[in-house]
């Protein structure tokens, strides 16, 4: 079997790997628009024959997660090659799309993997491994072909939600592994070796509830649902309600998980400006009890708070995403600022930590690591035995 790996040898983002069994035949992991992109043009998709021209003969897409710097550039390619992902992927793909989240679009050619079941595309062998990841439904894969086997981390963690998968992957891995590709997306970030579990959050949110008597408003991405199950737990222990925009509810309606929150649920509820079913509240009920409601925002929602003044002394602020992203919210943290709110951030990441990807990779015991996800490949070789480095675009065999 050939590796290429496209494009994520040494960033974080964009990751495109071909691989290409001995008759020729290939699949492409992943095909995600750079972190770096200013636009999402034609232009950025990697050197890959066949991808947005008619016979093309790519076997498919297989899609690891529903982040779009792992899928976003297949807008892209030809409608005709088959693409693999899982059906929540898609119904978050569906969703975005009707909302007009930017880059979202959904795939045409669609096939649909489950959970530790096989399936085969030409020459390829895949079982895809549900993983602990800050996406909803995001995958590894084990890819066999020739006689090899490859496994896949896609975007990995140990300390979110579903930490219990972490624990009985490491506890009963794929055997034989050839090679592995390992993201490594903390290496170089954040030293700690440890990072906090999404539970113990649900601690802060729920001790930062507490002490505001007046509106708790986050900033957190609507696609986090670990962080918004967090956050609506700690709502209940408080006993605030949970108020989202539509587009939060929606997506969390599409994914038909009963144990999500919901506009259905007593004390979840969208905001609107007008009250016109049950499950609304408006900003009017907001500013009458300030203290019984916690409130995700998005600009819409920020900016009716704000042109109302119902941001003050008495109000908490809290930023639940990463750090690299606080640039975007400038002005509004500058408001809160300036209308004396009480400011914190309540967040953890959504990548493995180091003790998690040396798990991991013992686990695995692979023959050979491949770095990808990563801005700090170097650091494989003192973290990681039997590490090889390759560039992007460089093509290797197992
Ligand atoms: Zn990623
Ligand atoms: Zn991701």
């Amino acid at each position: 079997m050939q590796i290429c790996i496209k494009r994520g040898s040494d960033q974080i983002g964009g990751t495109a790997i071909e691989l290409k069994s001995r008759n020729g035949q290939r699949i492409i992991l992943d095909l995600g628009l750079p972190l770096d992109a200013e636009q999402n043009t034609v232009r950025l998709l990697p050197d890959i024959a066949g991808l947005n021209t008619s016979g093309g003969d790519i076997e498919g897409i297989i899609i690891s997660h529903a982040h779009q710097d792992h899928y976003a550039l297949g807008c892209h390619i030809h409608k005709d090659i088959p693409v693999y992902l899982s059906e929540a992927m898609l119904r978050i793909m569906e969703v975005s799309c009707q909302h007009h989240i930017p880059n979202s679009f959904v795939f045409n050619n669609v096939r649909f993997f489950h959970n530790r079941r096989f399936f085969t595309t030409g020459s390829f062998k895949i079982t895809p491994y549900l993983v602990d990841h800050s996406a909803y439904d995001a995958y590894s894969f084990l890819i066999q072909a020739d006689g090899k086997r490859l496994f896949y981390s896609g975007d990995f963690r140990s300390h979110g939600r579903k930490s219990k998968l972490f624990d009985s992957f490491i506890n009963n891995p794929p055997e034989a592994v050839d090679l592995l590709l390992m993201e490594g997306s903390c290496l170089g970030r954040d030293q700690s070796t440890d990072y906090e579990t999404e539970t113990s959050l649900e601690d802060k949110f729920l001790a930062v509830f507490r002490k505001t008597s007046g509106l708790c408003i986050i900033q957190v991405s609507s696609q986090n649902i670990d962080r918004i199950v967090t956050i609506y737990r700690a709502c209940k222990k408080s006993g605030r309600t949970l108020v989202m925009p539509s587009y939060n509810g929606h997506l969390l309606w599409s994914l038909n998980n009963p144990s999500l929150p919901g506009f259905t649920w007593a004390d979840v509820r969208k905001f609107a400006l007008e009250k016109k079913k049950g499950h609304e509240t408006t900003p009017q009920e907001l500013s009458c009890y300030p203290g019984k409601y916690v409130v995700l925002l998005n600009k819409f929602i920020f900016d009716t708070l704000r042109n109302q003044s119902m941001i003050n002394e008495q109000s908490c602020f809290i930023y639940s995403m990463w750090n690299g992203y606080k640039e975007l919210y400038r002005d509004r943290i500058e408001y809160i600022i300036s209308r004396q709110a009480f400011m914190t951030d309540i967040h953890t990441s959504g990548h493995a930590d180091i003790t998690a990807l040396k798990k991991f990779a013992e686990a695995l015991s692979p023959a050979r690591i491949v770095p990808v996800h990563t801005f700090f490949p170097l650091k494989f070789k003192e973290l990681f035995k039997n590490v090889e480095l390759r560039s992007d675009n460089e093509t290797f065999e197992i």
